[in-house]
């Protein structure tokens, strides 16, 4: 299992009983109109990126690959770390509330990148219908809402589906990996995108082969530019 066992087996019944009980740390409970207790939120790895849109991490990553208008990872993603467990509850614990309040953290922050924040649109990475269907729902698109609350830009999870599953394989060639990619996504309403300043949004950034793709069939039903907004990034990318 990717994010390995939680550390406190009662989690769920907690969780049943106490559901308004701060994802990070499961202990505090946070303040009104709050996700996170502020003993977390103070201690929250934090990148940055909004102060440096063209040049942090995640936007270097893309350096020579898709040109950006920005990038935007909001924390950074440590495998023991505290946004581990919040995305774990998103994802393991079906818990859309705590994507959806993620999402408009995820804004108030957003804001602040001025090469991102005028954007006309977001569309999350698609799932792939039949993991759609067994996770129930794509922890994304509740991202994508809060993000839109808080941003005021729309979201919209019909312009693009996924045809595959699978990422595409970072170590072929570039001409085998633009093959391969050319099938990972397809556009389905292109009027959506057309003159359109898109932001890509995903939870986690680890290669960026997957939003590489993404953005490319974005590019290539005339967006006028994209912009890649991600919840976490790996630290040492
Ligand atoms: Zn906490």
């Amino acid at each position: 299992m990717l994010l390995g066992n939680l550390s406190k087996p009662f989690y769920s019944i907690t969780d049943l009983i106490f559901p308004e009980l701060c994802p990070c740390c499961q202990h505090s409970r946070p303040m009104r109109n709050h996700i996170i207790c502020l003993s977390c939120l103070s201690d929250l790895p934090f990148t940055g990126h909004e102060k440096y849109p063209k040049e942090n991490e995640t936007a270097i990553t893309f350096w020579g690959r898709i040109p950006l208008k920005g990038a935007c990872s909001i924390f950074y993603f440590n495998p023991k770390g505290k946004i581990r467990n919040v995305l774990h509850r998103i994802k393991y614990e079906g818990r859309k509330d705590i994507a959806i309040e993620m999402g408009k953290l995820m804004g108030q922050y957003l804001k602040k990148a001025k090469e991102i924040r005028k954007a006309d649109l977001i569309l999350p990475v698609p799932l792939h219908p039949k993991r759609k269907a067994t996770r129930g729902f794509n922890q994304s698109d509740f991202l994508a809402k809060g993000l839109s609350l808080r941003t005021g830009i729309p979201w919209t999870a019909d312009a693009v589906i996924r045809t595959r599953d699978n990422p595409t394989q970072t170590k072929l060639s570039r001409e085998l990996r633009f093959e391969n990619t050319n099938q990972l996504f397809r556009v389905t309403k292109a009027s959506a995108i057309k003159n359109k300043h898109i932001i890509l949004l995903d939870d986690v950034i680890t290669t960026g082969a997957t939003l590489e793709s993404f953005a490319e069939i974005v590019l290539k039903a005339e967006a006028a530019s994209v912009s890649i907004v991600t919840l976490a990034c790996g630290e040492l990318m």
